[in-house]
């Protein structure tokens, strides 16, 4: 039901917005956030009656869309009925969802530690595998995103780790697969993968193993560039882990519940990580919800010595019957299949044919409902269209791109020099086709600053 535009409400919101809410990763003066009216399954609009198709998932979380009315009256039932409960009691919401979740995440990982999102996922990953380890080093990749509390930021790799990383003591940074820029002048994906397993033992052994608690990866990096790791890689790190007592977490906050098309994506690589974060999609972030999935080698660790650690949310009775409905809309409506199916058979083939047409695509990448085009100045080069980390000014190819795609009622994912085609997994395929039309016709735009 889109309700009647109402620009007049729109500039009030909008109004009490620039006074007094402080947004993320933001200079104050120098933004322009558009006040939203709605949202519906794949689309949101806002008071003057623009729609948008969202191409994004929000920060790719809504992986069953805005408002689906099943979650939605789940969380009005727990409302009802327990809105909230201290973590230390047995609550059916949060027993359940656990449950499901546990039911569905890899090997043995079968104890769930809830939190209230990603970052805090990975700071108890971290802190899990520093214990039961007694080790203090963790090896994380310069290309990836895992939360901006003070340890998820030190472990994240790409820039927005600059501006507050304290150097936290015990995070060492390693170079992850990525062939179409390759660190280890690799020209296959053999090569690569080779390549970099050799980089990261060379790492742990330069580092001293029996520092190095923990190697954390996104399983798929997600903000980063959306690089599907060459075949082997991930078996090849789970191998490196075991040879020396590392535990090995893989982060699923972005790439966990049904984006890849699969529950998670280590199921695409058939790995089992000891220790796996997830938040986001398991409730479609209708309440924040993460946590970590733990494998019985850990948690024995913790069976008769207390674990350091907890959240006043933890499991919050809300949230927990948001994933439990959620999970079982997934399963009910076969999302994890369309997912792989719709990305295959629609998202894929029209990607690659967007390549052919405009020259501004360096690279098309991706799986499920997860897709990335690197967008270059010049193809044989590789020169990125705007350069590494650009703001204002040097910006402005992929910010005149942005706003066609807008223009043309297309939200886009847009990171550097990257736009991300991440729909909710259950996009239908007329929508998936009128986004892909929208992108066609911005990318023209990036079109002209290629050389
Ligand atoms: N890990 C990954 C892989 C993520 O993509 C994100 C969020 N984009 C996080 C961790 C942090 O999650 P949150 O913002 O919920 O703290």
């Amino acid at each position: 039901m889109t309700p009647q535009p109402n620009p007049q409400v729109g500039a009030a919101v909008k109004a009490a917005d620039r006074a007094h809410v402080f947004h993320s990763w933001s200079a104050q003066e120098l933004i322009d956030p558009l006040a939203v009216a709605g949202a519906e399954g794949s689309y949101f609009w806002d008071y003057d009656g623009n729609r948008y198709l969202d191409f994004t998932s929000g920060l790719v979380y809504t992986n069953i869309g805005y408002q689906h009315p099943k979650v939605v009256a789940a969380i009005q039932e727990q409302a009802a009925t327990m809105t909230t409960f201290a973590p230390a009691f047995a609550v059916e919401a949060r027993s359940e969802a656990a449950r499901l979740i546990a039911e569905r995440t890899p090997g043995d990982l079968d104890k769930i530690f809830f939190t209230n999102g990603g970052a805090d996922a990975v700071e108890h990953a971290t802190r899990m595998a520093r214990l039961h380890t007694g080790r203090p080093k963790v090896l994380a990749a310069y290309r990836s995103y895992h939360g901006g509390t003070q340890q998820a930021i030190n472990l994240t790799g790409d820039p927005r780790r600059w501006a507050s990383d304290t150097g936290t003591a015990g995070v060492v940074h390693f170079w992850a697969p990525y062939l179409y820029r390759s660190r280890f002048y690799a020209e296959t994906e053999q090569q690569e993968c080779e390549r970099a397993l050799q980089h990261l033992e060379d790492t742990i052994v330069f580092e001293g193993p029996q520092t190095v608690a923990a190697i954390i990866l996104e399983t798929v990096p997600g903000t980063a560039g959306i690089m599907i790791p060459p075949p082997g890689y991930l078996a090849g790190v789970r191998a490196l882990c075991d040879k020396y007592g590392i535990v090995f977490v893989l982060d699923e906050v972005m790439a966990g519940f049904g984006r890849t098309g699969e529950w998670f994506a280590a199921d695409l690589f058939d790995v089992v990580p000891d220790l796996m974060t997830f938040a986001k999609g398991v409730n479609s972030g209708y309440v924040p919800l993460g946590g970590v999935a733990i494998s019985g080698q850990i948690a024995e660790t913790f069976a008769k010595r207390p674990y350091p650690g907890g959240l006043t949310y933890s499991g919050h009775p809300l949230a927990c019957a948001a994933a439990v409905a959620t999970i079982n809309v997934m399963a009910e409506e076969g999302v994890v299949e369309h997912a792989a199916n719709l990305g295959a058979q629609v998202i894929e083939p029209g990607l690659r044919a967007i390549a052919e047409r405009h020259p501004s695509v360096g690279e098309v990448r991706g799986v499920g409902m997860f897709w990335a085009l690197e967008l270059v100045k010049d193809r044989e080069t590789r020169e990125p269209l705007v350069p590494y980390n650009a703001t204002g000014e040097a910006n402005a190819p992929m910010a005149a791109f942005g706003a066609a795609a807008k223009k043309n009622g297309l939200w886009p994912f847009i990171n550097m020099n990257r736009t991300h085609v991440v729909p909710p997994c259950n996009v239908t395929e007329t929508e998936a086709k009128e986004g892909l039309a929208a992108l066609d016709a911005a990318l023209s735009v990036a079109d002209e600053h290629v050389r």
